[in-house]
């Protein structure tokens, strides 16, 4: 259970403790922040608001301690991963019975989320050793007007400190994403987790604590990102932020100083449907793809733009498919749990009053009961609804009918974000064509957009993101080049 057995350390009274100098502390404020259950809307859990002098002190014992880090072989940082990795996977109820309560994640995907995270540290762990173990070596009489009398070695170190801040609907795999890389590669790491999704990360992180990394390499300040965040990311002592979420990462990032930014932050992810497509199979995704965790996934299918000939046809489909979805708690394992707040379920019902007012054809009756919102299907959106650009982040679905491809490419293109789309066609030509005018990170081609696996580039672009995540690419990331040159008397060549 949760705060017990070998997290009793993590929890004092009813308040969480935070992580710093490889102890569970209480912040001096004397104050705490409440985490609602998105079910009971009632307080589940409580964090403590850290301090400014906290934070501080974290960012300080996190420089001394990436010092001696950087200087801890690479494959000696790998073990210590692939322990922590164990241990999360080891205790994966306790850390999804939080994912649960926090976030209304339903039961088994909360399970999946651990194990994932656990993998995704292990593989880091590999990756490191093997990318990190080699540099390049060049030499000078390639480039015109040199002789072979200089030699350069380069080689990947680290950046320093890493400030990590992921977003409440995968707190515990978001967090990892730039946790294992950071370490791999010879940083430090400050979390600071999401708010709803704070207590999933502090049991995620007495993992790393229990695998015994030095102190202070790994610290986690809790708070409220409106209270603590700009101090955070404007902190001296932060050499890189890793933030995935929605717009605050636009903020952030004209905020922050002269530092790498890795920002994912949120899409409005186009599914183009051709007359060709497989119906069934194009269902069955609008499904997963619009629908699982309540549609509150960055990689969700968030607008359907389907050709007018086949739209009546793919809409029953989908009506039929929706009607099967459970609706409940996420303890039951419910396809349909609450979302995670009041204020998100009252920005999602704006958007279904403004469609209703502006003529689209609800597929379902509107039905909601406090945080929980009944799967939508709004069929016949046209681009003057709010629907047909923002992000919901809930379980409703606008379907635009299109009469050509291009007018579905110019939608996609039309938009601010650009994170994943998908298209649907058996005609592999016009999907390759397709795909390349989709002005997007990704493009699955027969199936609804995904971040994982996890070791897959991952990117956004416009507002969807700076820089590209994935395992490679996270480490590459929070890496610099450092090049050595070995300058010789004379030209020296090899004969073979
Ligand atoms: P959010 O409101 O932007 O919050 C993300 C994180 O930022 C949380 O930890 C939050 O802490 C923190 N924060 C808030 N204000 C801050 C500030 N001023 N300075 C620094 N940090 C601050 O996003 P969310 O609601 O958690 O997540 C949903 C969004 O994330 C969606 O837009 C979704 O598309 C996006 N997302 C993107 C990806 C991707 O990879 N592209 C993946 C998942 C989600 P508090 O919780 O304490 O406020």
């Amino acid at each position: 259970m949760a705060g017990t057995g070998v997290f009793a350390d993590v929890l004092e009274g009813d308040v969480y403790k935070y992580y710093a100098d490889g102890e569970w502390k209480k912040s001096s404020s004397g104050k705490s922040v409440a985490i609602i259950n998105p079910m009971t809307r009632k307080t589940q859990y409580k964090v403590q608001a850290c301090t400014q002098e906290e934070v501080n002190k974290v960012m300080e014992s996190a420089k001394t301690a990436q010092k001696s880090w950087a200087k801890t072989p690479l494959w000696k940082r790998a073990e210590l991963l692939h322990k922590a990795a164990a241990i999360l996977k080891e205790h994966k109820a306790p850390i999804a019975e939080c994912l649960v309560k926090e976030i209304a994640k339903p039961a088994k995907d909360a399970v999946t989320e651990v194990v994932r995270s656990g993998d995704l540290v292990s593989y880091t762990a590999e990756e490191g050793v093997r990318i990190l173990g080699e540099g390049k070596f060049l030499v000078s009489d390639s480039f015109p007007g040199n002789q072979r009398t200089k030699y350069c070695l380069t080689s990947k170190i680290p950046l320093g400190v890493i400030l990590a801040i992921p977003p409440f609907n995968y707190p515990v795999n978001l967090a990892v994403s730039k946790i294992a890389p950071a370490l791999i590669a010879g940083n430090s790491l400050v979390l600071k987790p999401p708010t709803q999704g704070a207590v999933s990360a502090l049991h995620m992180v007495h993992c790393f604590h229990l695998a015994g990394f030095p102190k202070g390499l790994i610290s986690c300040v809790t708070g409220k990102g409106s209270e603590i965040g700009d101090f955070l990311t404007m902190h001296p002592g932060v050499n890189c932020i890793s933030f995935t979420g929605g717009d605050t990462g636009i903020a952030i990032s004209k905020k922050a100083g002269m530092i790498p930014l890795q920002m994912e932050l949120g899409g409005k992810d186009a599914c183009i449907v051709l007359e060709d497509a497989d119906l069934d199979l194009v269902a069955a995704n609008i499904i997963k793809g619009g629908f699982s965790y309540s549609g509150q996934r960055c990689t969700a299918v968030k607008v359907v733009l389907v050709m007018e000939s086949v739209a009546d046809l793919l809409v029953e489909k989908v009506k039929a498919k929706v009607a099967k979805l459970t609706v409940g708690a996420p303890e039951d394992d419910c396809d349909i749990t609450p979302v995670v707040s009041e204020s998100s379920a009252n920005f999602i019902e704006g958007l279904v009053k403004d469609a209703k007012e502006k003529g689209a054809t609800f597929c379902q009756e509107y039905k909601r009961d406090g945080n929980l919102i009944w799967p939508l299907l709004l069929d016949n959106v046209r681009p003057d609804m709010r629907i047909a650009w923002e992000e919901p982040f809930g379980p409703v679905l606008p379907v635009i009918r299109i009469n050509s491809a291009e007018e579905g490419i110019h939608h996609c293109n039309a938009s601010n974000f650009g994170l994943q789309g998908c298209v649907f066609t058996k005609d592999v030509n016009k999907a390759i064509l397709i795909s390349d005018a989709m002005e997007t990170g990704t493009v699955q081609i027969n199936s609804a957009p995904a971040r994982g696996p996890d070791h897959f580039p991952f990117q956004g672009l416009k507002d969807s993101g700076i820089g590209s995540q994935g395992v490679t690419n996270s480490i590459n990331m929070m890496t610099k080049i450092k090049t050595t040159v070995i300058n010789l008397p004379t030209p020296s060549y090899t004969m073979g």
